[in-house]
């Protein structure tokens, strides 16, 4: 066991305060990672404020977040053949999977039929919670470890490991591309991420924004069309216009409202996930042949590809970089989409 310093939650809703801990002794093909910064994912308020009790089984607490881990490897198990000590590396949101059901086989670990161990607020094969990255090292299985692109720095590549693969696996799936109009709703840390790999796949990108606020940081991150969704005006605009929505807004929203703008066999992917179900209408989905979808991350092969292709397209993500002891007020600035737009914590402020 090693003693790991990090912020945890204790119980739910409780402010995140330091917290100590163990990690593992590194096992044969484990890599253990000084984590040098760690994204803000919405998902970690989520978390932390146990917002999800609907849908899976337990929180557990302390919880230490954390899931766009980008560090460099310290040391090695002694069978270890991908890593060597000093390489520059990511672990997103989870760090194990059963490695033997179909999904798993096909690189789609995040939908492992058997068990997915998330990062964080899951337990690991032996059954030990996980904690995740808002903390100074973590032990991870090298299967689990993705290569981070050496031409682009490091704190703003974190937010790839979820925030950017959650928006490049579905904009490949339904093959974003030339000739595709592709929405995205909500500008946030997932939505930037989402106008500028679906830009730079080729598809002519629109935001869908609550207001006009960001119109200008849109544009510039390759969106050719900007619209606040606050003006009923829009829906009329945009009726039946696009190929792809991909919502990733946080709260319940009209998802109908969205359906409408599906041309005919478009597709709505979710990948926000508020507190609370959201109703569909029929109609939404039979006028025009319309599919509902939802996409979560990606599978290890594909999170790779998807940090070389950022590397060589120069994408990493545009970030606020915040010490560990600003976390509270980096999750209410969040809350109050007042984020540009991503918060990443420097680890080096836990020293
Ligand atoms: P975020 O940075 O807070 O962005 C969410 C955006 O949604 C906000 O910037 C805002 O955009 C919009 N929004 C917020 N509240 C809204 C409301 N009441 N009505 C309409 N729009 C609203 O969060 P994130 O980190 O990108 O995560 C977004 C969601 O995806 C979270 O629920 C998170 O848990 C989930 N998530 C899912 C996956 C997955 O695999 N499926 C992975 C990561 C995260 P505007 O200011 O532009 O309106
Ligand atoms: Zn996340
Ligand atoms: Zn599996």
């Amino acid at each position: 066991m090693s003693k790991s310093k990090g912020y945890a939650a204790l119980q739910a809703k409780a402010p995140l305060e330091p917290y100590s801990f163990d990690r593992r002794e590194p096992r044969q093909h484990d890599v253990v990672i000084d984590i040098k910064y760690c994204g803000i994912c919405h998902s970690d308020i989520h978390q932390t404020r146990d917002e999800w009790s609907e849908y899976q089984d337990e929180a557990i607490f302390p919880m230490v977040p954390g899931h766009e881990i980008a560090g460099v490897v310290a040391a090695i198990g002694n069978q270890v053949t991908k890593y060597k000590v000093g390489d520059r590396v990511g672990v997103g949101c989870y760090v194990d999977s059963c490695r033997t059901c179909a999904e798993c086989r096909a690189g789609l670990e995040q939908y492992c039929t058997v068990k997915t161990v998330w990062t964080y607020n899951a337990r690991d094969q032996q059954g030990s919670p996980t904690l995740g990255g808002y903390s100074d090292q973590i032990v991870v299985d090298e299967n689990y470890v993705l290569r981070m692109p050496d031409n682009l720095p490091l704190e703003a590549c974190a937010p790839l490991l979820c925030a950017g693969i959650t928006l490049y696996s579905p904009l490949r799936h339904w093959q974003a591309g030339p000739g595709k109009k592709v929405a995205i709703v909500g500008l946030g840390g997932l939505g930037h991420m989402g106008v500028k790999l679906a830009h730079a796949l080729g598809a002519e990108v629109t935001v869908l924004s609550q207001s006009l606020k960001k119109q200008a940081d849109g544009k510039r991150l390759g969106a050719e069309h900007f619209y606040a969704t606050s003006d009923p005006e829009t829906f009329t605009r945009l009726d039946k216009h696009f190929d792809l929505v991909i919502n990733t807004v946080s709260a319940l929203s009209d998802w109908n409202q969205y359906l409408d703008l599906l041309k005919v066999n478009g597709t709505m992917v979710i990948v926000g996930l508020p507190e609370k179900d959201t109703p569909v209408g029929a109609f939404s989905l039979t006028g025009g042949r319309r599919s509902l979808a939802g996409s979560q991350i990606g599978g290890i092969r594909e999170t790779q590809e998807m940090l070389d292709f950022c590397g060589q397209h120069a994408i990493a993500c545009d970030i606020e970089v915040v010490p560990i002891q600003q976390v509270n007020e980096a999750f209410e600035r969040v809350l109050k989409s007042d984020v540009r737009y991503r918060f990443v914590i420097d680890m080096a402020s836990l020293k």
